[in-house]
């Protein structure tokens, strides 16, 4: 019996696979701060934030990352220009932050506990108007307060 020809479709069939893509600026900043909530006693303020609630205060080297989430541009090839980005974070953190001290210098500290995580939520604040939704998009912000400790503030936990 004679081979049979079976014809082959060329035709490729596309399948389209949603990856995410991510892409972080990291900056660094030196601040002081009381974590103390100055409607408790001192007593109090001890026995919850320990050491870190001495009224004269202590610093920290904080890193910042900050991560955007999109697509690279298809004439760019960039997700975001990390210039603009580098910018951004410097004149919305690192200029207002750098060398502060954060209960007595920058809003909303001076009513607002400046621990880690709150220090990460209004970074997201002040960050987020600056990218558009449909494009890159603000993803995480991770601030380190220690080498040891750092806080993830996400979109996840923000829009649900
Ligand atoms: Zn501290």
């Amino acid at each position: 019996m004679p081979p049979r020809r079976i014809r082959i479709s060329k035709a490729i069939r596309r399948i389209s696979i949603m990856r995410a893509m991510f892409i972080t600026r990291r900056v660094e900043f030196s601040a002081s701060h009381i974590c103390a909530n100055p409607e408790w006693s001192a007593e109090r303020n001890f026995a919850v934030y320990g050491p870190a609630s001495n009224p004269h205060g202590h610093g920290h080297n904080y890193a910042l990352e900050v991560t955007l989430e999109g697509e690279p541009d298809a004439a760019t090839g960039m997700l975001f220009d990390l210039k603009r980005l580098k910018d951004i974070l410097t004149e919305e953190v690192v200029e207002p932050m750098d060398h502060r001290f954060l209960n007595r210098e920058v809003p909303p500290f001076d009513h607002v506990v400046p621990t880690a995580e709150n220090l990460a939520a209004e970074i997201w604040r002040r960050l987020e108007k600056h990218f558009t939704p449909g494009l890159a998009r603000l993803s995480n912000v991770r601030l380190y307060e220690t080498e040891d400790m750092f806080v993830d503030y996400s979109r996840e936990a923000v829009s649900g």
